[in-house]
């Protein structure tokens, strides 16, 4: 997400703060390649003029110049004028009660990810503790409402489909009116998409929008699709005044122009973004805490309120009481990890880590997963009062575990020395909220 622009900005960055003391000129020539790396992004030409006539401002200003680090100065220029851009975004979908029914309107062209993301949205409120209803009105893709159905099964939330009726705002109706029979307290209508922007279209969701008043209106837009994605979050305001966009595939888009430019052009914040093809990579959308992503300075709130979310309690509670016991053994080792992998990739996750971002370009090639598989295998070949006192590992007993797990006894030698100062680290951190946690590890 972001790369090639955090790598624009990082070296101009890089350029401004290695000046010491910086004139008015050299300042200027700093800003130059912050205002390419944008427009290199594809941030529209509209928005990195105004930004940059902003930034500039205060950047050119005595107070920045005569500073004692004018360089370091311009960096935060930048993050406050990012989240002006992107923000400000209110997150909350305005949902009514449990004992009333919600509604949100989900719409955007095909492919944007549309169909997934009603998916996405109806797990993350399930896990809100809400009762969602899916809505098949894509009728114009005969395969829309099997893909529903699917997503309805693998997640556990009805589907509410007519394959009879021909008409949508019908369908929609139809399902609004049923949801409180159904169970339902949210309603997640999946519109119909089209490869192009066409009045038909317009026509239809407007019709779905006047019969069924949804309390969200939100869009699908595919970030990789950059400027064009920005025009048509534009067109479909017009016609249907959004709530908010739903930016879609940021994972694979290394730019991040239609991302920085959208709220800007239409008026319309980014409320959620998708983040993957699973159906947990979804995530609010924070202009601020973008804003420290695309600045390379990492964003632990959403990695927090991740773990939050999808870490089993029951698992986490035992593992924090064994902690604050001063118990660590090779089984809690395996629990912290099992924990880890369910915020997803190693690769994502180190790019959610200040600083780690970089260390993703060094590794290279390396699978952390294919790392940890390993070293599950090496656990896994220990016997219980091995794992629970590795300092009975002694040489043969190394033999013995490196032949089981089919790696060289060099490397459970190596997990063995580095169990012990990880077990100092963990049972350090028993008791720590989130914040003190993450500046022991980066001490
Ligand atoms: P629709 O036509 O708008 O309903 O699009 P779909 O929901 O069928 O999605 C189109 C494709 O995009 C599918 O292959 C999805 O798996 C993929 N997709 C959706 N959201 C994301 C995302 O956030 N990241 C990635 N990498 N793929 C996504």
């Amino acid at each position: 997400m972001f790369e090639s622009l955090q790598d624009g900005l990082s070296s101009a960055f890089k350029t401004l703060r290695g000046q010491g003391k910086l004139s008015e000129s050299n300042m200027r020539d700093g800003l130059k390649m912050v205002e390419r790396s944008l427009l290199e992004a594809d941030v529209s030409y509209e928005v990195v003029q105004t930004f940059m006539k902003n930034v500039t401002e205060v950047a050119v200003g005595e107070k920045v110049l005569k500073s004692l680090n004018p360089g370091q100065q311009v960096v935060g220029v930048v993050h406050e004028e990012l989240i002006a851009l992107m923000g400000p975004v209110d997150n909350s979908l305005h949902l009514r009660g449990k004992d009333e029914v919600s509604v949100l309107m989900m719409c955007g062209l095909q492919g944007s990810g549309k169909t997934t993301t009603c998916g996405k949205l109806g797990r993350m409120l399930k896990l809100a503790g809400r009762r969602p209803l899916l809505v098949a009105a894509d009728l114009q893709r005969p395969a829309a409402i099997d893909q529903l159905h699917v997503l309805g099964e693998q997640l556990e939330i009805p589907v509410y489909s007519d394959r009879a009726q021909k008409d949508p705002v019908a369908v929609c109706n139809a399902a609004v009116q049923q949801a409180k029979k159904l169970g339902a307290d949210v309603v997640i209508l999946d519109t119909a998409g089209r490869l192009h922007i066409d009045d038909e279209l317009m026509g239809q969701l407007t019709r779905i929008d006047k019969k069924c008043n949804p309390h969200q209106v939100l869009l699908v837009v595919d970030a990789m699709t950059g400027q064009d994605a920005v025009n048509s979050a534009k067109a479909f305001n017009e016609a249907l005044e959004l709530d908010g966009v739903v930016m879609t595939k940021l994972d694979g888009d290394a730019r991040g122009g239609a991302a920085l430019s959208v709220k800007q052009v239409t008026g319309v914040p980014i409320k959620f973004m998708g983040t993957g093809e699973h159906l947990d990579a979804l995530e609010e959308f924070h202009a601020d805490r973008m804003a420290g992503r695309i600045l390379g300075q990492g964003d632990i709130l959403s990695l927090v309120e991740r773990a939050q979310r999808e870490f089993d309690q029951d698992e986490s509670a035992k593992l924090e009481s064994d902690l604050a016991k001063g118990e660590f053994t090779f089984d809690s080792f395996k629990t912290a990890m099992r924990q880890m992998k369910r915020l997803g990739p190693m690769r994502k996750i180190m790019g959610m880590l200040p600083g780690m971002g970089k260390m993703l370009d060094v590794m290279g090639d390396a699978d952390p997963e294919e790392d940890m598989r390993r070293l599950f295998g090496i656990i896994d070949s220990m016997t219980p009062d091995e794992r629970k006192k590795p300092k009975l590992i002694d040489q043969s007993r190394r033999r013995r575990i490196a032949e089981g797990s089919g790696v060289e006894p060099s490397e459970v030698n190596e997990l063995v020395k580095q169990f012990d100062a990880m077990a100092q680290m963990m049972t350090g951190m028993a008791g720590k909220n989130p914040r003190e946690r993450m500046a022991m590890v980066r001490e």
